[in-house]
């Protein structure tokens, strides 16, 4: 029998991937639901090839597109358009497994829907949990859904971890330290003083990686690792003391996690997102995802180096949340969005995007996160004043 997959953000780098290993192993998975914000295009791609029973298209005007497409096609696939269709998409019946591939806070509800339903997440979203911490990881053992992290490091520390219960809960069990991987991003080198004058396409031409543009963004101003941290802590239970983040260039190790006995395990692999996606979709099991194992005598030099706090503030401010803790988090993550757009669209510089987390972080208060409508508050609170700073800054 195949197992149902819905997935939150199919139109995307981490959604296009998912669909690539689903397409080596349609025996176990078939396509049910696929949802995307605007890109019915690619939606319609995606529905010649896999043949779902549902696609949801947040932009009311796309979906209309889409189904005239359709219809010209003789395709009976059901088209749905609005953000409650999307946070409703994992309620379909026939979903075993819902990958969280939106990017950003937009998926928090989605992805909380899935994990309400019991399912199986796969999760890259990571700015959900970084948002919602130990309300998502409540919710996710009051409903015993399976959480099994897309990310890469998260992936890697996993398998690195001495085992998992049934709903991919991990054991800490003689944990020393998890030692976080990070490549660097683009700008690791650049001399201090031309930061200021990069332009998001430097920006988001990741070395190693190809990723959408606000990850890309996220990488090379190291804000990505601030918030892999904050996501670790909550995915593993670990407080921040024990976890170090160690620059990696070449980005083959994805993460490590070092015992009580000096033994430290690392899992490593050529940089593509689809060997994460298939080891989460097939857990415990393993199924083929089209990626070259390493060549160990074709393999550059394994580098390993401490982070440059000066050249990548964004790390100190994403720890300092942790530490403060409650919705400070929530906080940061709103003010990186908002951050990371106005650079995307031309309105701030590069390095102003950390000035206006901090400037966001300073203000806004701190709540206890007990609830949803006040991570809700706070995110829409922390958004508005981010706002304000950029437009004072990009006078
Ligand atoms: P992307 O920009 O390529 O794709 C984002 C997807 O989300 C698209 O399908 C888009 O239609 C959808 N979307 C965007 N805004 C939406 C909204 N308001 N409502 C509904 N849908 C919306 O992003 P990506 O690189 O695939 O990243 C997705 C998530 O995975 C992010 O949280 C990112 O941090 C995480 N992640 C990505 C990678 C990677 O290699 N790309 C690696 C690790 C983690
Ligand atoms: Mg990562």
């Amino acid at each position: 029998m195949s197992q149902g997959v819905c997935i939150l953000g199919s139109t995307g780098s981490i959604g296009c991937n998912t669909l690539d290993v689903i397409s080596r192993n349609l025996d176990q998975y078939s396509v049910r639901v696929l949802t995307a914000h605007s890109n019915w295009q690619k939606l319609l791609e995606q529905c010649k090839n896999y043949q779902p029973e549902k696609v949801i298209i947040a932009d009311q005007q796309s979906a209309e597109l889409l189904t005239a497409e359709l219809r010209k096609l003789n395709l009976s696939i059901q088209v749905e358009s609005g953000r409650d269709a999307i946070i409703n998409a994992a309620r379909t019946p026939g979903v075993e497994i819902v990958v969280a591939a939106i990017v950003g806070a937009a998926g928090l509800l989605p992805t909380l829907t899935a994990v309400e339903c019991g399912l199986k997440v796969l999760l890259a979203n990571k700015e959900a949990l970084v948002m919602s911490g130990e309300l998502f990881m409540n919710a996710v053992k009051a409903h015993r859904a399976i959480l099994l992290p897309v990310d890469s490091e998260h992936n890697a520390i996993f398998q690195s971890l001495p085992g998992a219960d049934d709903n991919g809960l991990a054991s800490l069990e003689g944990v020393h330290k998890i030692l976080l991987t990070g490549s660097g991003g683009p700008f690791r080198q650049l001399p201090l003083n031309e930061l200021s004058q990069v332009t998001p396409d430097q920006a988001c031409a990741h070395p190693n990686w190809d990723m959408g543009r606000k990850i890309s963004v996220d990488s090379a101003t190291m804000m990505n690792k601030g918030l892999e941290l904050i996501e670790a802590c909550f995915l593993f239970g670990v407080p921040l003391e024990q976890i170090e983040i160690v620059v990696h260039p070449q980005s083959i190790v994805h993460s490590m996690v070092s015992y009580a006995d000096g033994s430290v395990i690392a899992q490593m692999g050529n940089p593509d997102m689809r060997t994460p996606i298939a080891h989460t979709l097939a857990w415990p099991s393993r199924i083929e995802a089209g990626v070259e194992p390493l060549n160990f005598f074709e393999m550059s030099n394994l580098t390993f180096e401490s982070p440059d706090f000066e050249r990548f503030p964004g790390l100190k401010l994403a720890a300092q949340a942790m530490q403060v803790g409650g919705t400070a988090p929530c906080t940061l993550n709103a003010a990186n969005e908002v951050a990371v757009e106005a650079f995307l669209a031309g309105k701030i510089r590069f390095t102003d995007i950390a000035p206006v987390i901090r400037k966001t972080m300073e203000h806004v208060e701190v709540r206890e996160a007990q609830n949803l409508q006040t991570i809700i508050e706070v995110d829409q609170l922390s958004r508005e004043f981010a706002l304000s700073v950029v437009e004072q800054r990009g006078q």
